[in-house]
Parts: C-alpha cells; structure tokens; sequence
C-alpha cells in the first residue's frame, strides 16, 4: 500500500498535479461530485471539498484512507481495481459510507494514470435521483394501480350500470302502461317500453322508426282536444287528460295519458316523458254507470213524492228526489240543512219524533199530517226507513188528493148506509101496517125456534085473523079497509112489551105474534089482552054478523120444540090449526091448540 510518503514520489515530483493553481486543483474546487485522488493501492492522497462535506470527514483525515475505507463497489473491489488500472478507466455502482453512518448511493468513475501512479476517482451521488426514480416508480406503481383500480370499478360501474339499465329495461317493459319519452319538437320517440304492443298493437320499433305515429293513433274525434292539451303542456309544462286511440286492429281503447316537459338549465325543452294507460275497461265501467245514474235519477225524477236522507240530528243530508212537493218553498240540494230550517216546527218535531223512533227500533215508521198552507188543508203521508245506525231516509207522499177523495167516500159511505137501512127496514117491514113483514117474520121464527130447540124453552105463537073483514072492506071501501089494518097493527104492537116478542103481518088481514119462552098460559094472557085492547079500539063493522065491532079470531101454540125436529113447521101448522077452529067455533075467540 503506498502512502504519501512513497518513496516513488521524488522530489521532482514536488508540483503536485492538483494543487489549485494546476487545471486538476481547478477541478477539484469547481466539480460538484467528490473527486478523490488516490495512488496505485486506492489510497487517498487528495480530497476535493464536496468529498469532506459528504463523508463529513475534514480532508487531512481523508488524505491517506483507502477508498474501500467508505467505499464499497459491486463486486469485487481488488479485481475490479486491478482491471481499470490496467483498462485505465472503470465505472461501477457503489455505495459511500458516510461518518454519520448514512449511506449514499452512486456511481464511481475511475480514470486512471492522470499522473504517474496517480489516478482519479470521481464518486457521482447518485441517491437523490435514485430515490426520486424509486420514489418515481412508486408512484408510477401506484398509479398503474390506481387506474388498474379505477379501470376494474369502472368496469364494474359499467356492468352494474348496465345490469341497473337492464333492470330498468326489464321493469319497464313488464309494465301494462306505455312509459315513452319523445323530442319536445318532431315527436320522434327517444324511448319507449314493450307495452305499446298492448296498448297501441304496434311495437316500440313502429314507434322509434314512425314520429307521427303517435298523432296517427289518436281517434280523430279527440284529437281537436288532445292537441290543445299539447299546446298547453309546452305552458304549464304538464299534461293530463283522457281520450281515445285507434289500435293496429282498428279496435277504439280510452287511454289516460300524462306527461311531463323536461327542461335544461336554460329552460330549453329537451323531451316530453309520459305515460299511457289503457283505461277502456274504468271507462266502460264509468260509463255504465253514468248510464245507471242517469236511468235512476230519471227514475226518481219522475217519483212524486219528497225522497231525503236525514241524520239523527235532523239534518237533511242529501235530498234524492225533489218530486212534486214543493209546499215549503225550495229545499236545498247543496248543502246540509235542518229539517227545522225547510218545515214548520210543528212538522219538524212530528218527523223527529218518528226518526228517533225509526233509529231506536230500527223499523219503518209511517205517519199522517195534514197541514194549512195558503189557506188550503194539505196532508202528507211521511214513512221513514231507517238506513243505518244514524241516518233514515224519509219518503213525503202528497196524499191530498187521496185524503180528499177519501173524505168524500166516507160521505158516501154514510149516505149508503142510510139508504141501506132504509132499505133493509123496507124489506123487512110490511108497508102498509108498519109491522114485521112475512119474510122478517120467517127468519125470526127460524132463529128463535132453533133456540128454544137449543135451550129447551117454550115458544107460543098467536095467529090472529080480522073477522068477516072481506064485508069490512066490500062496504065501508078498501081505504077503510086500509086503515083498519093499520089500526089493529098498531094495537097489536103496542100490547107487546118484551123485547124478543115480535108482531107481523102474516099476509092480508092476518097477523102473528111470536113469543120467546112464552108459555100457552102467558100467549092466553096476552090474547085476552088483545081481546079487550080490539074492543076499545071500537071500530065500527055493521057488516060482521059475529058483532057491531072489529073481532078477531086467535089460534093459540107453545110447547118446547123436539130435539128431533128439523122445522117451526108444524109449529106454525099447529097455530093455523087452532085459528081454523076458533073460526068454526063462531069466531071472536081463541082456541089453545092441544099436543
Ligand atoms: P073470516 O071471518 O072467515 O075470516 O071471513 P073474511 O071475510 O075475513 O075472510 P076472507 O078470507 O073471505 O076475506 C079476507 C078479506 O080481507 C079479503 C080482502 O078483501 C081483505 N083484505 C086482505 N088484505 C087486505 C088489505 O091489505 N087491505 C084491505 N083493505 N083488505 C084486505
Ligand atoms: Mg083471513
Ligand atoms: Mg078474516
């Protein structure tokens, strides 16, 4: 190892090639990397400034190091050494070990023989800009990564994107109604889903490829009115409305279509988006019930009578038929109203009384009222039904009319009564003689004889006959007839006194008592009552060869009738009997017919 004090150096090598004022020593001070100057054994012999400030080494220290001291190379440093003293030149990575401890990275440049056994060693740091391009690459890495990164969630947005759009695709096409966008401008269709296959019977491609398809499906009828929709969605920026379309087939649907004007930031139009719904089968349903209102109000227009609905309050919730009542005034339809606001009050509390009623027993209640307005009596029938737990619906019918004709048929019913008793009297009673004719006689004969049969009673009969009378009447005139008839008759009923006993005129100058539980002793009673009642009556007969006087001749029954008997014939037979003997026994008396 040679050192400064190598003898090889001699005194005439006393000007040193890199002191500072030799072009080396100019080097040394202006070069900006550690220049070394070193011998055949790589021992420093000269240090430049940026050599001492890197190693952190005063130059009189590192004057007489060997270079591996601080330097190591990639390789082999003695083979190295030796081949770039012989190639005069080398280069090689290395690193340099600072007196810190640090290390920098760089590149050493030998250039050797500059001078006898002299050569230079020029150590470039190479750190900073080794660190840079690490740090370079780091980031480049970093970098690549990133948009590695951002390519893969890039795709992954893309694919999610589509999936989404797909999605969307696929639910919009799924729906029944048209979803579609078109150019606020042509109509030409931006978008449009799968169903206006079965809206319209064309397929979304006939509506991409047709812009005046949508106008062309309109029913020509409401396309006055949809155009004027349109012109006020590019106003109001809205549309809603429904009208008709012509499908493929030719067939009329009612669509609801609504759409929407988008706008950008400069209020520009940029697309109308909308929907079309197929709503034929509401609209049919809507207008057969328009249909079915219309028969019903119809229906109840033409109802007479004052249809309402009334709360348990009393008020008027809707009125269904206004008929043909209008006795209060105008009742309003519009809004609710008390019953006491629209009717009387005493009318008012008569209806609320039967609303309660009608809620409290949940059954019809029906009522009658007449009222006087202008001076006339109306009457109204009223029926209140109850709908629900608070509401009735009450029925006016105007019975006016019906209550005026019922009136004046009550007037004549009485009438017919009266006329009908008189009747009834007529044919019961004779006419002239004012007694119980014949044919009244018969029935009462058949009633008290069936009861007497029942009872076990006795039931007399006296059948009585105006003696000589054909000579009464032949002489003293039938007028004078008449009035005699009259004269007995009235005696005849004046000595009956209980209230079952009846006189009648059995036929011409014959008559007949029938007498209830009577017994033959108490038909004797009353005969010789007669007998002396005819006597006083003293109507003069000159023409009776029995007496001076009216006489009259009595046949006498009672008994009991037989339960086997079917008839008062024999009764009645009996009593002719017993008349037919008195006759024969002169006359002017009574014969008892005998069992
Ligand atoms: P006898 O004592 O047997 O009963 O004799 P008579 O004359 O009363 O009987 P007859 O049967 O022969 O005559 C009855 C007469 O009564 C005949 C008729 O002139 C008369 N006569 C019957 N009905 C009426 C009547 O309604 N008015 C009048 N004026 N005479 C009547
Ligand atoms: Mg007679
Ligand atoms: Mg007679």
């Amino acid at each position: 190892m040679s050192t400064f004090s190598d003898p090889k150096l001699s005194a005439a090598d006393t000007v040193l090639p890199w002191q500072s004022d030799q072009p080396l020593g100019r080097l040394l001070t202006t070069c900006r990397d550690v220049m070394l100057v070193v011998d055949n054994q790589s021992c420093c012999l000269e240090a430049n400034g940026v050599a001492s400030q890197l190693l952190g080494l005063p130059r009189q220290t590192l004057v007489g190091r060997l270079m591996t001291e601080f330097l190591d190379l990639e390789g082999n440093f003695e083979d190295l050494w030796q081949a770039w003293l012989q190639q005069g030149q080398g280069h090689s990575r290395c690193h340099l070990r600072l007196a810190n401890g640090a290390v920098k990275t760089g590149e050493l440049s030998l250039t050797a023989h500059i001078s006898p056994h002299c050569h230079l060693a020029i150590f470039r740091d190479t750190s900073d800009r080794q660190q840079l391009e690490a740090e370079r690459d780091t980031l480049k890495h970093q970098l690549e990564q990133q948009v590695s990164q951002q390519a893969a969630q890039l795709l992954r947005v893309e694919a999610d994107l589509r999936s989404q759009q797909r999605r969307m695709d696929s639910m919009l096409n799924s729906l029944e109604s048209v979803v579609w966008s078109v150019h606020p401008d042509s109509l030409a269709t931006l978008y449009v889903n799968a169903a206006t296959q079965a809206v319209y019977g064309y397929s979304p491609d006939a509506f991409l490829g047709d812009a005046g398809l949508w106008l062309s499906c309109i029913h020509k009828d409401d396309l006055p009115l949809l155009m004027d929709y349109i012109r006020q969605l590019y106003q109001t920026g809205k549309l809603d409305c429904e009208y008709r379309i012509v499908r493929a087939d030719g067939t009329i649907r009612w669509v609801h279509g609504q759409a929407r004007l988008v706008v950008d930031a400069d209020q520009t139009p940029i697309r109308i988006d909308g929907t079309t719904v197929d709503i034929s089968d509401r609209k049919q349903a809507e207008l057969a019930l328009k249909d079915l209102q219309a028969t019903q109000q119809a229906m109840l227009d033409a109802i007479p009578d004052l249809l309402m609905r009334v709360n348990g309050d009393g008020y008027l919730l809707s009125l269904i038929s206004g008929g043909e009542i209008t006795l209060y005034g105008p009742i309003s339809r519009d809004q609710p109203q008390s019953v006491y606001a629209g009717f009387p009050k005493a009318l008012a509390d008569l209806r609320m009384h039967y609303v309660r009623q009608a809620l409290t027993t949940r059954t019809q209640q029906r009522y009658e009222h007449a009222l006087e307005l202008n001076g006339q009596l109306h009457y109204e029938e009223s029926r209140v039904v109850p709908l629900n737990d608070h509401e009735v619906l009450i029925m006016v019918l105007d019975i006016t009319q019906r209550k005026q004709a019922e009136a004046a048929q009550a007037e004549l019913n009485h009438k017919l009564t009266l006329v009908n008793a008189q009747l009834n009297r007529l044919a019961t009673i004779d006419g002239l003689t004012q007694l119980a004719n014949r044919r009244s006689f018969d029935q009462a004969l058949n009633r008290e004889w069936r009861r007497a049969r029942r009872q076990q009673t006795p039931l007399a009969l006296i059948l009585c006959d105006i003696d000589y009378f054909k000579p009464y009447n032949d002489n003293y005139g039938h007028l004078a007839g008449d009035n005699c008839l009259r004269q007995v008759a009235q005696m005849l009923q004046s000595v009956l006194h209980r209230p079952g006993d009846l006189a009648a005129r059995y036929g011409g100058e014959e008559f007949v008592m029938l007498l209830p539980n009577t017994s033959i002793d108490g038909a004797v009673q009353l005969t010789e009552g007669i007998q002396r009642a005819i006597a006083d009556l003293n109507l003069a007969h000159a023409y009776s060869p029995v007496s001076g006087v009216i006489t009259l001749s009595f046949g006498l029954v009672s008994y009991r009738p037989m339960p086997q008997e079917h008839s008062p014939r024999e009764l009645l037979h009996r009593a002719d009997m017993a008349l037919y003997q008195a006759k024969a026994a002169g006359r002017n008396c009574y014969t008892i017919s005998q069992p």
